[in-house]
């Protein structure tokens, strides 16, 4: 049978199809007719709409041609048949032949097998597929790519349809669609704690409500001004001093160029507005459509691609909507779970505090900015949670599960009970927790030991009295730069140290000195790409070949400090000799400033960390040149093993409770015995119960850890008789013929003498 001539059909069709939108009619009934109306309008005697549940079925839901009675009967899954195999790829199928297609599957309760052509496309919501709309004729013949267009923009209304949540009344009781399915999404947990809220999208989508046009060549138009202001958008950013040279934002911003001057994209776009489309509709027909089919991707590089596709498709949206981003007074929910691709830890800290509840990154590592931020804010985070992003909308209930790194999307009403009970149970132990905040840390058998905190931002002070923390034994002081997008000035910095000093009101805090380079990058602060950064310039290395850096945070330290103590520490000594180069170029500040008449501190107090194995072989020259040390065991256990902290494949490989690692602590708490010398520990370790134990038993007595860990390692330490531990765990240390690993025996301690690990 012949086709008539197409051209106008999707602009006749759109238009009915807008009018049967807005009819007060019952969803099976506007379903129907709209099936009735594709079919009338492409001249086809089948049309048909599958629906995707949640139990991955594609369920008829209306039909035009077929056997009514077949309707929420007739089922296939995700990848069966024509219609499961167009819903898993994403992508239409065109086919003259219907039954020679090997995937095709003969359902007798439709009565199909009298029709042979068969066009079907994807209905397609932000990428994902949530249905199936399929034509089909008696006659074989191949639909034109034109046809195939208007199939896919009449697949946007019925997707807009779905994502209302009309279709719910007409879905079969205990039955849900896939828009509302719950999901869980196995990911990894860098911050603990469990988080119960609703889904806010850090960079949420534009929601185009209004689909159809009445003038097309206005629609192309306005798309058309909006390219041109986008396009000169990106070559503004392009020309900024900070990006004008190389770097990986350069990057970006190329790749959003190439895209914008895309022709095949801007080509598309226009299609879909001759079709019918307002412009913000074809941008996002489009947009979901390249999605679709980029989600498949499995290269990283083009899948990272993708990002910046999606990016500018958004910024194009917002260019035509006058969408200006999310609004917080604009029922921003006081129990929010923030869901990000990636996140910058500045953007982090423009929400507010009080009403977030978790963070979900797409990426990110445990090591990342925001990452540090986010648990110094107390908040569960899991990244590398992929694909998360397409799955929620904003507003979803969702769990967070910092510590077995799940989260769950619109969770079954028994899950939610199951996690509210486990967060009282948390809340419980927290309100013990607290009740030992003024407690003396001494062990049960009378030892008294220090338990500091480790901060590095504002956000971190007030925690200083919850937690009864008795200092800072770890002031990040890269933080502060990390989170700035210009080099702080030695008055901001001044300002920033001497605020952190007034909030400690008197307890002691210990300056860390400049600690970037590595994975702590500093955005404009430009360095060469390395192969090894862990390995590389970074820490004491960098601020010794940038002496004006370290002079400068060092005068900030000096003149915030005037009066009072200054206690600074050196990050990554690998040879004594740094120290004393650091010293001379303290004292030259120490000289300037006193030369200009400016207050010096009262006192200072020069230390190093102990985080490179090369220290081990000078600990007692180190010692001899330091008021205190302590040990950076995050990077000590690092460098010693092997095993990059980052990487999670290895990180956990080897113990570091066991016998190479514990030997190596013991030996720097012997020789700071033997010299006198404070020591600390400041890595995570100090921050688990048991590991924690173990510190105590080989000797240390001053740990520093995150203020939440402070509660349970305080719980521990009170039941904790240390000198029969030490006696137990220096014999398994001793003897190399023991099988019993330090673990075994610290775990059987623990439970023995009823001690909460
Ligand atoms: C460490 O390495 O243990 C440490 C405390 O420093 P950071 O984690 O900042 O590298
Ligand atoms: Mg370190």
């Amino acid at each position: 049978m012949p086709m008539r001539d197409l051209s106008a059909g999707p602009r006749v069709l759109l238009k009915r199809l807008r009018e049967l939108m807005a009819e007060p009619l019952e969803p099976q009934e506007r379903l129907d007719r709209i099936v009735r109306q594709i079919a009338s309008n492409m001249v086809a005697e089948v049309c048909s709409v599958y629906v995707l549940r949640s139990d991955g079925v594609l369920e008829l839901y209306a039909t035009e041609g077929l056997n009514k009675d077949a309707v929420h009967l007739a089922q296939l899954k995700m990848g069966q048949g024509l219609v499961g195999t167009i819903a898993a790829s994403a992508q239409p199928l065109n086919l003259s032949d219907a039954q020679a297609h090997p995937a095709f599957r003969y359902l007798p309760e439709t009565g199909e097998e009298i029709y042979h052509s068969f066009l079907g496309v994807p209905i397609l919501r932000a990428g994902r597929t949530l249905g199936v709309l399929v034509v089909q004729n008696k006659a074989q013949r191949n639909y034109r790519e034109d046809e195939v267009e208007a199939m896919e923009t009449t697949a946007m209304v019925i997707a807009e349809m779905i994502a209302t949540g009309e279709l719910k009344k007409i879905t079969q009781p205990g039955l849900e669609l896939d828009l509302t399915r719950a999901v869980t999404i196995e990911a990894d947990g860098y911050s603990e704690g469990i988080g119960l809220g609703h889904v806010v999208l850090h960079e949420p989508r534009v929601v185009v409500t209004n689909l159809l046009n009445e003038d097309a060549d206005k629609e192309i138009e306005r798309l058309v001004s909006a390219i041109g202001s986008l396009r000169l958008s990106i070559d503004d950013m392009l020309s900024r001093r900070e990006v004008a040279q190389e770097g990986e934002h350069r990057e970006v911003l190329e790749t959003y160029r190439m895209f914008a001057h895309d022709q095949g994209w801007v080509r598309r776009m226009e299609e879909a507005i001759r079709n019918g489309l307002t412009a913000e509709a074809a941008v996002e027909k489009v947009q979901s459509d390249t999605k679709a089919r980029m989600m498949r991707l499995t290269d990283p590089y083009l899948r990272e691609r993708m990002h910046d596709f999606d990016d500018l498709a958004n910024r194009l949206l917002r260019q035509l909507t006058g969408y200006s981003g999310r609004s917080m007074d604009d029922g921003f929910p006081n129990d929010a779970i923030i869901f990000a691709r990636a996140m910058g830890a500045a953007e982090l800290l423009d929400y507010p505090r009080a009403n977030l509840r978790g963070l979900v990154l797409e990426d990110g590592a445990v090591t990342s900015h925001v990452v540090i931020v986010a648990r110094a804010m107390g908040i569960p985070v899991i990244g590398q949670a992929s694909g998360v992003v397409a799955l929620a909308e904003n507003g979803d209930p969702a769990i967070i599960d910092g510590d077995d790194g799940q989260v769950h999307v619109r969770p079954m009403p028994d899950l939610v009970k199951a996690y509210e009970e486990k967060v009282r149970l948390r809340a419980r132990r927290q309100e013990q927790f607290r009740a030992l905040r003024d407690v003396e840390s001494r062990t049960k058998d009378g030892h008294r030991v220090t338990i500091l905190m480790n901060a590095g931002l504002m956000v971190d002070l007030p925690q200083l009295s919850e937690s009864g923390a008795e200092g800072i034994g770890l002031f990040r002081t890269e933080l502060q730069f990390m989170i700035a997008s210009n080099m702080p000035k030695m008055e901001e910095q001044e300002a920033f140290y001497r605020n952190v000093l007034r909030q400690a009101a008197g307890r002691p805090v210990t300056f860390r000195t400049l600690d970037i380079g590595g994975d702590k990058v500093v955005s404009y602060f430009r360095s060469q790409e390395e192969e090894n950064p862990a390995l590389g310039w970074r820490a004491i290395r960098l601020s010794l070949d940038k002496p004006g850096l370290l002079r400068t945070q060092l005068r900030a330290l000096l003149r915030a400090s005037a009066g009072a103590e200054l206690k600074m520490m050196l990050p990554m000594v690998t040879e004594v000799s740094e120290i004393r180069a650091v010293r001379d170029l303290m004292q030259k500040e120490v000289q300037h400033l006193s030369k200009f008449g400016h207050a010096l501190p009262r006192k200072l107090q020069f230390g190093a960390m102990l985080e490179v194995p090369a220290l081990l072989w000078q600990l007692d020259e180190l010692m001899d040149e330091v008021d205190f040390v302590s040990v950076g065991s995050n990077d000590l256990f690092q460098f010693s093993m092997a095993v990059d902290r980052g990487n999670a494949r290895v990180s956990d490989r080897f113990d570091n409770l066991g016998k190479p690692f514990l030997r190596i602590l013991r030996d720097i708490v012997r020789a700071a015995d033997r010299n006198k010398t404070p020591v600390t520990l400041c890595g995570e370790m100090a921050g688990k119960p048991l590991s924690a134990m173990a510190l105590f038993g080989i000797g240390f007595r001053s740990v520093s850890m995150s203020p939440t860990a402070i509660g349970p390692v305080k719980a521990m330490l009170l039941g904790l008789e240390v000198e029969k531990l030490s006696a137990e765990l220096n014999r398994v240390l001793d003897d190399h013929k023991s099988t019993e690993t330090p673990r075994e025996l610290l775990v059987n301690f623990a439970a023995a003498h009823n001690i909460p690990v």
